[in-house]
């Protein structure tokens, strides 16, 4: 007689996907528990709290539009809101779905192991934890850019001043900000020039005596456009909200803003000009995903994107050298992720904001006094910040071990195989554990509330003819898993992203075993990804297997 296991279904993380997730099954009736590593709610919100740290979706955008309470309640104050803004709302969120009273707060998994005999997963959490605890189904939600990620130099440890993490930086007690420290007046680095840089920058760039800039790869970051929102418009969005949501359906990743439906090199010369200045004055991604259809495919499109961003830094940037030095050089415009700005090429106008080219002069050591570069200079410093981003996709995977049927880890099948899953959902040889937001998702690429809603939904409907064929095992076929692996590689390689190493592409140059593109995410959409999706359950449930059969031989409902 097999024993039965602790709960019904165990989600990990209580971020914007883990929240919804574990509501959804509540709803659905299973016996839930949600462990996260937090002191509560908010996931990536709630640990990056660094200075300047705001949304660049539209705020309303980032939301749970499913939640009708929420909508009529919530009211954004910017267009892109900042932290403390987005934090609160979640935590609203997680009143709305009485949520907290299935977590476990500040409880880490450290390994989870299918047993073959009971099926059910065996948790044991990071030291500290508490006794192992058992569940049926098992749902990783642990953020695609959760795990952060130090550089690999030497002497990160030894520094004499403060130092910190974008992605776990410090809070006030008494607020959703990051804790109240002052640094005014002071020398101040920061490593990094993603969309955390950017961000930490141009706000360090307005008190530090000195801000030294360590920048290895600079990135075509574009006006993020924020404004206040007025107590009118804010009743306009909610009087819209239906629309508003059924236009984010139909684009490529959920945001607001879709491809123009031309190809570049067919509009005039004048009339593209105009359009790139028009898009780059726009909100948030309006040059990035409201661009010309082809200019992510085609490199001669993008060429002209990407000159028309070139010229945009010169004009901004008074010194030409640096301008330069601020100029991407191995890749074109919108192929990585493209950090939204204010004001962020002004800051090297200012005296008090110094670069330093990384690709010149790369960074050999931190030192207890400051960062020195290999030209033997030290740059001596109060403080560091270290915005080098996160093993991202699968690194927040990588740091726990799921255990399978034949008791490898996830790590190491993916070690010895490379990635692949099905539908980025499911991993053949691990029974009942569903990876959300993780890779070859339709997630990925995506606004993540949105998108994390529908493969969400879509776990509702799997589990739901579980429950009612009273099944205990939902599997992936090893054969459905190749051809999604192999429809993930074909959608990528129609494009530029692909081809440019980013961690869009899994390279991590400070993780050992990440130098080398993968193919992490699905670049045929969010709305193919849910077509499918849909086509997949209406088919049976395509590629699944129940209790070892397919769901057509899957018997009644009792
Ligand atoms: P990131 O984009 O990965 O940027 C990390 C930066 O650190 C890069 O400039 C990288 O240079 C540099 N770096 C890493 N290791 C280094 C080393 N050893 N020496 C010198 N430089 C090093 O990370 P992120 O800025 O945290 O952003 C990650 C993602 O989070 C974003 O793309 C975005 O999706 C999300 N995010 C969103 C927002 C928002 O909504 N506004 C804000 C922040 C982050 P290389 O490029 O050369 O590796």
């Amino acid at each position: 007689m097999s024993k039965q296991p602790d709960f019904d279904a165990v989600v990990i993380g209580a971020g914007i996907t883990g929240m919804y997730q574990l509501y959804k099954l509540r709803e659905q009736g299973f016996r839930v528990k949600g462990i996260e590593g937090a002191p509560d709610v908010g996931g990536a919100w709630f640990w990056n709290r660094y200075p300047g740290c705001r949304v660049d979706s539209e705020s309303h955008t980032y939301s749970y539009y499913w939640s009708e309470e929420l909508k009529r309640k919530f009211n954004w104050t910017e267009r892109f809101a900042g932290q403390p803004e987005v934090l609160s709302y979640l935590q609203m969120a997680a009143g709305v779905m009485d949520i907290r009273k299935d977590y476990l707060f500040n409880q880490r998994v450290r390994t989870a192991t299918w047993d073959n005999e009971n099926q059910f997963y065996t948790i044991q959490l990071e030291e500290g934890g508490s006794a192992p605890i058992t569940t049926r189904f098992l749902f990783s939600a642990m953020g695609p850019l959760s795990a952060p990620q130090m550089p690999n130099v030497p002497g990160v440890h030894t520094f004499e001043g403060d130092w910190w993490h974008t992605g776990r930086w410090p809070r006030d007690p008494d607020s959703n900000a990051g804790a109240k420290i002052d640094f005014t007046g002071k020398r101040v680095a920061v490593v990094g020039t993603g969309a955390s840089g950017v961000q930490v920058i141009q706000e360090m760039s307005k008190v530090a005596k000195d801000l030294y800039v360590f920048q290895r790869s600079p990135n075509w970051c574009c006006p993020l456009g924020n404004a206040p929102v007025s107590q009118e418009e804010m009743d306009g969005i909610k009087a819209n909200y239906e629309q508003l949501n059924d236009f984010c359906n139909t684009t490529m990743s959920g945001f607001p803003h879709k491809w123009i439906d031309r190809d570049t090199l067919d509009v005039p010369a004048d009339e593209r000009e105009a359009k790139y200045e028009e898009l780059y004055k726009g909100p948030g991604f309006s040059l990035w995903l409201g661009n010309y259809r082809d200019y992510l495919e085609n490199p001669d499109a993008n060429a002209v994107v990407t000159e028309f961003v070139k010229k945009k830094i010169r004009q901004r940037v008074n010194d030409p050298v640096i301008a330069e030095k601020l100029t991407p050089r191995d890749h074109g415009y919108g192929t990585r992720r493209v950090p939204q700005e204010t004001k962020y090429f002004e800051c090297y106008n200012q005296d008090n904001v110094h670069l330093i080219d990384l690709r010149d002069t790369p960074m050999t050591s931190v030192e207890p006094k400051g960062i020195r570069t290999s030209d033997g200079q030290l740059y001596e410093v109060d403080v560091i910040v270290y915005a080098t981003g996160f093993y991202a996709i699968r690194g927040s995977l990588s740091r726990i071990e799921v255990y399978g049927k034949d008791g490898r880890s996830l790590n190491q099948v993916w070690r010895d195989e490379g990635v692949k899953t099905y539908l980025g959902l499911m991993v053949d040889g691990f029974p009942n554990f569903f990876t959300l937001v993780g890779p070859q998702n339709g997630t990925v690429f995506c606004n993540i509330p949105r998108c994390s809603a529908d493969a969400i939904n879509w776990h509702d409907g799997v589990l739901r003819h579980a429950k009612d064929h009273h099944v205990k095992v939902i599997e992936a076929k090893p054969e459905a898993q190749e051809e999604w692996n192999d429809l993930c590689v074909e959608k990528l390689s129609h494009g530029l992203i692909g081809k440019v190493s980013s961690w869009f592409t899994g390279v991590n140059k400070n993780v050992a075993g990440a130098q080398k593109r993968e193919v992490l995410f699905y670049a045929g959409g969010a709305p193919q990804w849910r077509e499918l999706c849909d086509e997949i359950q209406a088919d049976n449930w395509r590629g699944f297997l129940f209790d070892g059969q397919p769901a057509s031989k899957v018997s009644e409902p009792a």
